[in-house]
Parts: C-alpha cells; structure tokens; sequence
C-alpha cells in the first residue's frame, strides 16, 4: 500500500514537472559590425508531438544534433512576417523528461524586414521578437524562461532588458525567471537612468520635457495601478530609444517607447502621460493571446485605464480630445470580437469606448472591482471576463457587453 501510494505521488511529481514552460539558454556574441553568433539550447518539458519555430533567413543554421526520436523538417515562412524559415520538430513519443534542440546559427543582424526598427543603429541595438533573431515558437505565443549570455557589447553600450541584468565587461547576463514571448533588449550608448519607485526609466537626455513628462506619470501610474491591481511583480523598466518610427511596445516589465514624433518643444502633458498609463498598465494586462479576439483584453483595456489614469491625474477635460477622436475614428470600426485578432482601431479606439459604456452602465465602483477581479486571473479570456461581469452586474449586462463586442 504504501510502496502503491509512494508510486502514485512519483507520478503527480512527474506530472508537475511537465508543466514547466520551455527554457532557453543563450549563448551569443555580436562582433563589431553586428554579426551574429548564436548558440540556443530550447528546453520542452511539455507532451508534445510537434513543435515548430521560427528563424529569419538571414541566419544559417548549422546541422542539428537531434535528440533520439526527433525528427525535424525545414519549410519556408512568410508568417507572420516575410523570409523566415520554419523548423518543425516532431517526437516520436510525447514525453514529459527535458527534450533539447540547440540551434547553432550565424548571420547580420540587419535586416530588410524590421519593421520600421533597425536593430543595430549607430547609438547602438534595439532588439525584439520583429527582428527574429532567436527560435521563435511558430505560434508567436510560446512563452519561456530564458538565461541569457550575450558578449560583443562595447563598454559604453548601456543595457536595459527584463529580469536580473548584470553587465561584463564585454558583455551581458540576462536571468529572467518568469515566462514572456520575447527576449527584448536595449544596448546603446548614452543612456541615462532614473530610477523612481516602482520605475526604471533610460533616455539619452532626462531633461527634455518629453522625458519629464514620461518619468512623473510612469511613476505617478504605477503607483495609481499597484492601488487598484495589487503589487508589481518586477520594476517596470522603460527605455526611450531614438528613431523615426514612433511604435513603442510593452513586455512583461520591460517598455521601449521612441522620441520619434513626439518630441516637440511644447508637447502637450496629456500625450505622454496617457503613453506611459498605457504601458505601465501593460504590467498587469498582456495576458490575453496576441492571435485571438481575445486580444482587446491587452489593448482596449490598456487603452481603457490610459484614460482613467489621466483623468485623475490631469483631469477630465484632458481625457476629452482623446475620447472625441476615438468616438470619431469608430464610427465604422466593425466588430471587436468575431473575426480572430481585433484590427488596430477595434482594439485602441473602439474597444475602449465600450469599457467606458459599460462603466457608465454599472457605475465606477462595479467597474473597478471587475478590473480588480479580472487582473487576478491568471490567464484572460473574454469568458473569464464575462464570468466576472456576470457575478457583480448581473448576466444580462454580461451578454449585452458580449453583443456590443461583436455588432
Ligand atoms: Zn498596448
């Protein structure tokens, strides 16, 4: 009985290992003109049977050593970007013990297709999952664990990335031990830090009045959102890049925001402190799939707190330009839900004048604790959503927010 039962808790023991979301440990030198070599060891411990990823073109992939029982084939890719190879792995049996795929590759960084975001320009790198530089799991949404050896940095090059970053003296240590999709990384000469509660803030220049704006209301954010939502997990870190591409985006802890198109003298405050509200928020909501119409629970609900952040910190007539220009950018928005991922007006301007319905429809006390409620879900889904809308409004209101989603 005993030995049974001791057998029994072996079992469950293996079926929580199992669990464990894949690990990456890189090893990867850049040499002075940005070419790269790198050496990436992908850790499933999950059951699967196949399991593809995705490398840009421009890097060679030298022959695998594949693990007994692995077999892999190569196609090509132009999802979700173009030139891109897909390696698919497929196991002969589902195993649940630590399968290893190292990719060994080398080749430039640059690329044609960037996105508008050069990885290696002449202040240094901006690297993200556009710039598909490490296996990415062909589904854009496979979220790791990463220990990350990074050399070929010149001294000077200051580096802002997610998890403990310990800097070499040619080099970089990024230990992250909570799962994103990507593994982000900032790496440019004249950065400077400001470090306020809660925040970690980079910008070549902390003076300038776009740089003022963003470190008062990333700090006076934060705060506002650990009142409602609960502690941060990690600091947020933000960088302030400089390019022409105005895109900014948000991971676990970690933002990239760009001076471009934004940095005019007389910049008014309501711009960048709904910039950061939104990023900062970011911290709590990212945890619906990028793929999926579940996606306004990211976006418009980002978008959403924005604007409750500026109204509080600068007042409702601030908010009110913004809410005009997305009530008439709307207009003939289409559906948020009901066609896979919302487009981009579906999820910043319109899916966020729906919250602010609901909340005049509930009251603000109701909304707030919705939010609250939701926040703690580990994973978000429109269900999980409406599940809580249901308990503290009724399920009437929860099926006529459903209907507006998707009308
Ligand atoms: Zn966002």
């Amino acid at each position: 009985m005993m030995r049974l039962l001791f057998g029994l808790l072996m079992l469950f023991a293996g079926a929580a290992a199992a669990a464990e979301p894949p690990h990456y440990v890189m090893e990867a030198r850049f040499d002075p003109q940005g070419n790269l070599r790198a050496d990436v060891t992908v850790m499933l411990t999950e059951a699967l049977s196949e399991k593809a990823f995705l490398l840009s073109k421009r890097f060679t992939l030298q022959p695998m050593q594949l693990p007994p029982g692995v077999t892999m084939t190569r196609e090509d890719s132009e999802e979700p970007m173009e030139a891109l190879n897909k390696f698919v792995f497929r196991f002969a049996r589902p195993t649940v013990e630590p399968v290893k795929l190292s990719f060994r590759y080398s080749g430039p960084i640059l690329t044609e297709h960037d996105s508008g975001n050069k990885p290696l320009r002449p202040e240094g790198y901006e690297l993200f999952i556009d710039h598909m530089w490490f296996p990415v799991g062909a589904d854009i949404q496979t979220r790791f664990t990463v220990d990350a050896t990074i050399d070929g940095l010149a001294p000077d090059l200051v580096v802002v990335a997610q998890g403990d970053v310990t800097r070499t003296p040619t080099g970089v240590r990024i230990e992250r031990d909570y799962v994103d999709i990507d593994l982000p990384m900032v790496a440019m000469r004249g950065l400077e830090k400001a470090g306020v509660p809660g925040v970690e803030f980079y910008a070549r220049d902390l003076d300038t009045r776009l740089a003022r704006f963003h470190v008062k209301h990333a700090e006076a954010a934060a705060r506002y959102f650990q009142a409602w939502f609960g502690p941060l997990r990690q600091p947020v870190r933000m960088a302030m890049v400089w390019r022409e591409r105005s895109m900014g985006y948000a991971r676990t802890g970690y933002t990239v925001l760009s001076e471009g198109g934004r940095g005019a003298p007389d910049i008014a405050e309501a711009g960048p402190a709904g910039y950061v509200g939104h990023e900062v928020a970011h911290a709590w909501w990212m945890l619906a799939s990028p793929l999926t119409e579940d996606f306004w629970l990211v976006e418009s609900v980002a978008e959403y707190l924005s604007m409750r952040y500026v109204e509080t910190a600068l007042g409702i007539e601030a908010v009110e330009k913004e809410l005009a220009e997305k009530r008439e950018a709307s207009a003939d928005a289409g559906p948020v839900m009901g066609h896979g991922r919302p487009n981009r007006v579906q999820l910043y301007q319109k899916g966020p004048l729906l919250l602010i319905d609901l909340e005049k429809k509930i009251g603000r006390p109701a909304m707030d604790r919705l939010l609250r409620e939701m926040a703690r879900e580990p994973v978000h889904t429109t269900p999980v959503f409406m599940k809580h809308l249901s308990a503290i409004a009724d399920a009437d209101t929860a099926v006529a927010f459903e209907a507006a989603l998707r009308s």
